[in-house]
């Protein structure tokens, strides 16, 4: 029996499972009492225009397969919100609508390398872009993010690097460290791309994650000379509409070849997203109704994002990260992130993410996100201070 040895190098579930394990040994009102700083699914609700497009579309007509690619009217919106938001020129056709980013980013490798190829990855990062490839026997090379690097890791000469790299993996805003690239930083990495003839994959899922209605400094690669031959872009409804649970997002490629290989692959990976769905994406980008519950929302997420940030400080623990993302993204009291993270729940009953499970670069962080009311982030906070790991005279 053949299982596919990619597997093996995922890290995940084991260490989720820990975590898991904790949590069963709980009691029932023990494990209500957790709060969890862990997951980044939006707490609050998906704004009800959304809601009402999406149940509208569901009710008056019926539908069949959707298109693979997605309707007209909401490629058009995306050609438009690209237009507005990033300043860019942007031709419908040019986007795919997908089944949420995490689905794509999870396949793209497969159209776009081949057995013995390597990838090169942002590091710390999203898990998918890794174990996607891994998952497909590529070779992995981190691009290793430091705290002292700003997370902007040195890009390899082109000439040094592995001959064999065929893609490259980057995420700004990033997730877990809410970091941001600048012009210089993305042309070079778009001159490697391009000598190398490697794709490039931005993931831009946080671009309009905006806490407290602050400029985002979110951006797309497209603004970038070069980029159109070796770049993709992918986005998501998911955060900055709480729609996660629809699982609605977007492939953007300019070069035809690439985009025809993609499209070729979606028309038989599955058929194309929800109606309803799409419905609801074409009311997030054009009911004027939509923007301001949007920013009401991201008034409550900045304050959150100030009440967490202050208390992570007062612990002396060095937030960074919230201007761009839902997370804090913080020293460890302790050097073992996966450690910390079984104290946090085990006595705090504060639950957090350990910055091992990004990547190696990730180790003696950890990640919070500011998806709970005030006052249970307040509350983890005052668990977390009893903690022995936080001694006063850290
Ligand atoms: N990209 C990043 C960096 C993420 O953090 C996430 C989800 O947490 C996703 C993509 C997934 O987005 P979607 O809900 O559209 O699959």
């Amino acid at each position: 029996m053949g299982v596919n040895r990619g597997f093996e190098s995922w890290n995940r579930p084991y260490l989720f499972q820990q975590l898991e394990d904790i949590m069963r040994g709980f009691s029932d009102s023990e494990r209500r009492d957790v709060i969890s700083l862990g997951i980044g699914d939006p707490d609050i609700a998906t704004p009800i225009p959304i809601r009402e497009a999406m149940a509208a579309e569901h009710l008056n007509r019926y539908h069949g397969y959707p298109s693979v690619e997605g309707r007209r009217e909401l490629r058009e919106a995306l050609a438009r919100y690209y237009e507005e938001r990033f300043h860019v020129g942007a031709d419908p056709t040019h986007f795919l609508i997908g089944p949420g980013a995490k689905t794509d980013l999870f396949d793209l490798p497969a159209v776009f390398s081949n057995p013995g190829d390597s990838a090169l990855i942002l590091d710390p990062a999203y898990p998918v872009y890794c174990d996607s490839c891994s998952f497909r026997g590529l070779r992995i090379h981190f691009l290793s993010g430091t705290y002292e690097n700003a997370y902007l890791p040195p890009i390899p000469p082109s000439a040094e690097a592995d001959p064999s790299v065929a893609l490259i993996f980057i995420c700004y805003p990033n997730n877990p460290t809410g970091a941001i690239a600048n012009h210089e930083y993305l042309d070079r990495m778009i001159e490697f791309a391009l000598d190398r003839h490697a794709v490039i994959i931005h993931d831009i899922a946080y671009a309009d994650f905006t806490p407290g209605n602050k400029p985002s400094q979110g951006f797309s690669i497209f603004t970038r000379p070069g980029s159109d031959r070796c770049a993709i872009e992918v986005g998501s409804f998911s955060k900055p509409f709480s729609m996660t649970g629809d699982r609605i997002g977007w492939v953007y490629i300019r070069n035809s070849d690439l985009r025809a290989a993609w499209r070729r692959y979606r028309s038989n990976r599955d058929s194309g997203v929800s109606d309803f769905d799409q419905a609801g994406a074409v009311a997030a980008l054009k009911d004027p109704a939509v923007k301001p519950i949007v920013q009401a929302n991201m008034e409550v997420y900045g304050r959150r994002a100030e009440l967490l940030e202050k208390g992570l400080t007062s612990l002396h623990l060095r937030p960074s990260g919230l201007a761009n993302t839902p997370y804090a993204w913080f020293r460890s009291p302790i050097p073992d992130s996966r450690r910390a993270t079984e104290i946090f729940l085990k006595e705090a009953r504060v639950l957090v993410t350990p910055g091992a499970g990004f990547g190696p670069g990730g180790e003696g962080f950890l990640r919070a996100t500011i998806f709970q009311p005030e006052a249970s982030i307040s509350e983890a906070i005052s668990r977390l201070k009893q903690l022995s790991c936080f001694e006063p005279e850290r």
